[in-house]
This record gives C-alpha cells, sequence and structure tokens, in this order.
C-alpha cells in the first residue's frame, strides 16, 4: 500500500536534495538559447551527458540557429553527433523541426505544450523539459531517474512514465513542479544510481521506502 504523502514531506525531501545537488545538464547549459536548449535535450534522450555536453558546445559554435541546421547537409549532422545513440533519427528530427520553426514560428521556439510536441522527436518528456528549463513554466518531465526515485521513495507505484507524470502533478505543489526533474535527475546520476543506489549516504533515505526496506534487510 502506499502511504499518503504530505506536501511538508515533499518540501522536506526538495530542500534536502537542494542543498547537495550538483547542477543537471541542462542547468550547467542554461545560458543557451531556447532553440539550442531543443536540440540538445532531444540529443541527450538516452544519451550520457557526458557524451552530450561537448558534442552539443562544439557544434553551436558554428550552427546556433534553425536556419543553419537547414542548410547542413544530414551527412554532415550525423558525422557530428554520431557518438549519441539514435544519431540518424535524432539527426533527421533536428534538421525537420529548423526547418518546422522557420516556416511556422518565425524561428521561435514555442512555449506551450501542444506547439512544442506536435515537433518532430519532441515527446512529453522533451517539452516538459523546455517548459520548466527554459521558460520556467510549471511542468514535470519524468525521464528514468525520476520514474524510479518517485517509485523507490514510495510517493507512487507506477510502470509508465505518464502514469508518474500524472501521480506527481496530483500530489506535489504547483510551484515546485520545476523542481522534480533537476532535483530527481542530479540525485539519480551521483547518489540514487540505478543498479546500485548509494542508500548509506543518501540525504533523504529517512524518508524512502525501498531504503529503509533495504536497512531493515541489512540488520535482519
Ligand atoms: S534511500 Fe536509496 S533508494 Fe531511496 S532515494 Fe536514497 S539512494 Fe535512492
Amino acid at each position: 500500500m502506499i502511504n499518503r504523502i504530505t506536501p511538508h514531506q515533499i518540501t522536506t525531501v526538495f530542500s534536502l536534495l537542494e542543498r547537495e545537488h550538483k547542477p543537471t545538464m541542462l542547468e550547467e547549459l542554461g545560458h543557451y538559447t531556447p532553440f539550442q536548449m531543443l536540440v540538445m535535450t532531444l540529443l541527450s534522450a538516452r544519451a550520457k551527458d557526458s557524451t552530450t555536453i561537448p558534442i552539443v558546445r562544439e557544434m553551436f559554435k558554428h550552427y546556433p540557429a534553425p536556419a543553419d541546421f537547414v542548410k547542413l547537409p544530414q551527412e554532415q549532422l550525423e558525422k557530428m553527433i554520431y557518438k549519441i545513440g539514435f544519431f540518424r533519427a535524432k539527426a533527421k528530427h533536428v534538421k525537420e523541426l529548423s526547418k518546422i520553426l522557420i516556416e511556422k514560428f518565425e524561428s521561435i521556439v514555442p512555449d506551450t505544450f501542444e506547439e512544442l510536441t506536435s515537433l518532430p522527436g519532441v515527446g512529453r518528456k522533451t517539452a516538459n523539459c523546455i517548459l520548466a528549463y527554459t521558460f520556467q513554466k510549471p511542468a514535470i518531465a519524468v525521464d528514468i531517474h525520476v520514474h524510479r526515485i518517485a517509485n523507490r521513495l514510495g510517493w507512487l507505484k507506477t510502470i509508465k512514465p505518464e502514469e508518474t507524470e500524472e501521480e506527481l502533478k496530483k500530489m506535489i505543489p504547483r510551484e515546485e513542479w520545476i523542481n522534480v526533474n533537476r532535483l530527481f535527475v542530479g540525485h539519480g546520476q551521483t547518489i540514487c544510481l540505478p543498479r546500485n543506489p548509494k542508500c548509506g549516504i543518501c540525504p533523504i533515505l529517512k524518508y524512502c521506502e525501498f531504503g529503509k526496506r533495504r536497512k531493515d534487510k541489512e540488520l535482519d
């Protein structure tokens, strides 16, 4: 059974995570333009930040705007990003969305979920990332870290990321939505690792169902 989580418990967890927070890729590169943030978020799907960051830094030095990507031959773009998983499909999406941004949006990245998800290669997670990180609008981007940690904490019991997003939106105060991805991604990359979470040094162990069960087993 899932315990009732109070807004106070949630804000306590967030403030504990905030103390140890290391910037995520989208915070580290948060000074880039909305277009560049959109492209890097799309490219980073199922790729390591350590692979994506140097590639996008170099790429945007030479190709900063949608018009540059429209002109850029697909093969050349693929060559630049080949270390990133699914690079062919991603290169195709970047070129297509650049063209659509020019033709339909005057080269300006839209700031609504519906318009963002109308762009090629932009799904729920990417759209919510752009809303939260770039436009500071209330949105919860559920990636593997957010999904895993919310379930481990015992805040919910979900299978699909869309269910996690829906449940989190019901329980988390709206003003905190913007912090969910950044705090959980940071925590998931450093302490609450997918395979061997470092519960022993976790600042939110006291609030985590999975961590407490694990600790109890060790004491048995
Ligand atoms: S106690 Fe363990 S499982 Fe729970 S959030 Fe911390 S690291 Fe993750």
